[in-house]
């Protein structure tokens, strides 16, 4: 890039660095982007710039593979019915150790690295999630649906700090659940009626016809959503739920992006192209 080009990109960025101060990201982290250690490092560096231009970002993730390769080396069945990790007790307790013993301290000390202090926590911690059973519970064991969120705890981290939040948590009678991570950032954003919500994943956004990359749609409503949930298979249908969820919830718009793309975020927040899949209301 030219000494030019570089000015005008941050000219470029200048209207949503001042748009966004002070407003509440919600980024639901995963795919490739949580993978691969290039990216991995860029999306660190992305966070951590967001906090210092002002914005409140708030991580959400789950742990899919590391938790599978986990269970794989102590010998445990790993199944799954409609995206959802069939969980006995025992596969919870992995599920748990791994998510946070491992992939939330993973991001946490890389946020730490990059120059902004983070936290980790998980629906447990100041009560942030209450988990009932899911309906589907003699399915799919442990597997837990977000009642309600407490977002007190996250407003006082996330004034001096970058929230990390993995999607598990615990019942009134103290057992755990692994909780799908899109449903908990849907809910998140919803809570605190984040500016946006964003979704990194492994495809280019909401694809029209799913084996098609080229049929991007790249804005629909709430509404074209509802009408189309019916139709729409394996994990991009509980990202659509929760962008829905999202903004019934109050938040101001939802992005479902390819997190496979270098500072995707950035891409997203501060260009005037966009990138990805937008929702509004
Ligand atoms: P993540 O780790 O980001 O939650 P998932 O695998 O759970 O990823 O969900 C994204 C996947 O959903 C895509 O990689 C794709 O295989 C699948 N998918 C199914 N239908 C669609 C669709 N209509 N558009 C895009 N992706 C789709
Ligand atoms: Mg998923």
């Amino acid at each position: 890039m030219t000494g030019t080009a570089n000015v005008e990109t941050l000219l470029e960025a200048l209207p949503y660095i001042r748009q966004f101060h002070g407003r509440t990201v919600v980024i639901k982290y995963g795919g490739a982007a949580m993978r691969e250690e290039g990216l991995r490092d860029e999306f660190a560096t992305d966070v951590v710039l967001l906090k210092y231009v002002g914005l409140n970002p708030v991580i959400v993730h789950g742990g899919g593979p590391d938790i599978t390769r986990y269970m794989e080396r102590l010998g445990l069945e790993v199944r799954f019915v409609e995206g959802m990790r069939v969980s006995d007790e025992e596969t919870v307790e992995i599920a748990k150790m791994v998510l946070l013993g491992k992939v939330n301290a993973d991001i946490v000390a890389r946020l730490n690295r990059h120059g902004q202090p983070a936290v980790g926590l998980s629906g447990e911690d100041g009560a942030l999630f209450g988990i009932a059973p899911h309906p589907k519970t003699d399915e799919v064991g442990f597997v837990g649906e977000i009642e309600q969120v407490d977002v007190e705890v996250l407003n006082h981290i996330a004034a001096d700090y970058i929230p990390v939040i993995a999607s598990a948590g615990v019942d009134r009678e103290g057992r755990s659940y692994n909780v799908n991570a899109d449903t908990a950032a849907g809910r998140v954003a919803a809570a605190l009626a984040a500016h946006k919500a964003i979704f990194l994943t492994d495809v280019r956004g909401w694809l029209a016809e799913p084996a098609d990359e080229g049929s991007l749609r790249s804005r629909v409503t709430v509404k074209e959503i509802d009408t189309a949930l019916d139709s729409v298979a394996g994990g991009m249908r509980p990202k659509l739920e929760a962008c829905a969820a999202a903004i019934r919830g109050g938040a101001g718009s939802a992005h479902i992006i390819d997190g496979r793309r270098p500072h995707a975020l950035l891409l997203e927040l501060f260009t005037d192209a966009g990138i990805g899949t937008m929702v509004t209301p």
